[in-house]
């Protein structure tokens, strides 16, 4: 898919040094999202994650062993490999900031988007959906639920945005132009310590325009050339190599 450039660039930025790997972020998403909880939920293969903190550590054994934990959203990358592989147009880049959407009733399941992410961010609902007694009614009423049989991932908490434009035009603002702070994902307010900024990168009023030009910050898998909408920062030499998936001799 060729690269397409959009005048909002809706884009998250988590700093490592700051996760504690505490997975509030994960069961924020789970709530916010309507994932349902699953007997199977260990099941790796069979369990939804639309963001998935993995822990990282620096091959060394104690006392210089180092760990470090890199939570994993879908990038909404600037060149999907998921979008071009679907025979059915499900899954397409958004004009209006670049989140990579998920059309539910048009997904056939047949998996190609799956196969073609590099980041491991999409997920196929093997079973049914089921809350445990009292816990449906507490149900997001803003994101729709999914049967079984099709993909999911994560969409920046899309309906947010939507909610964000809703409340720009009451106030007679531009619903396209955002003040800093008024759009944010779930993850991003449930994480105690702060490690996740998010925003518009191409507007220089939002704290991610800066940050993503930090000297620390980098990318997953960045020699791939998927320009991913995600960028972390650590100060830590190994986390930046390992989380690149540097080989020992590779210099890009
Ligand atoms: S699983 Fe669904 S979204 Fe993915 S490629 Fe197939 S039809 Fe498209
Ligand atoms: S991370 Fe995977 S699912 Fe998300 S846009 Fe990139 S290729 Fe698609």
């Amino acid at each position: 898919m060729h690269h397409i450039e959009f005048d909002t660039k809706w884009t998250m930025v988590v700093d490592l040094d700051k996760c504690t790997g505490c997975g509030a972020c994960m069961v924020s998403c789970q709530a916010e999202n309507n994932i349902a909880p699953m007997e199977e939920g260990s099941n790796k293969l069979k369990t939804l994650t639309w963001l998935l903190v993995y822990e990282l550590n620096n091959g060394k054994d104690f006392p210089e062993r180092e760990t470090a934990y890199l939570p994993r959203p879908c990038m909404q990358c600037g060149k999907p490999a998921c979008v071009p592989v679907c025979p059915v147009v499900a899954t397409t880049k958004d004009e209006e900031g670049g989140i990579v959407s998920q059309i539910y009733p048009r997904c056939i399941g047949c998996r190609y988007c799956m196969a073609a992410c590099p980041y491991h961010a999409r997920y196929f609902g093997w079973l049914d959906p089921v809350w445990p007694e009292g816990m449906d009614k507490a149900l997001s009423p803003s994101t729709s639920t999914r049967p079984r049989g099709v993909v999911e991932k994560c969409n920046f908490c899309h309906t947010r945005l939507l909610n964000a434009r809703t409340r720009a035009r009451a106030e007679g603002m531009d619903p396209k132009n955002l003040p800093d702070g008024w759009y944010k994902p779930a993850c991003l307010e449930a994480c105690p310590t702060g490690a996740i900024s998010f925003g518009d990168s191409k507007n220089p009023e939002h704290k991610v325009h800066d940050l993503i030009k930090d000297k620390n910050a980098f990318r997953l898998l960045e020699s791939i050339g998927m320009d991913p909408q995600v960028y972390y920062i650590s100060r830590r030499d190994w986390v930046r190599e390992q989380s690149d998936n540097h080989l020992p001799n590779d210099k890009h």
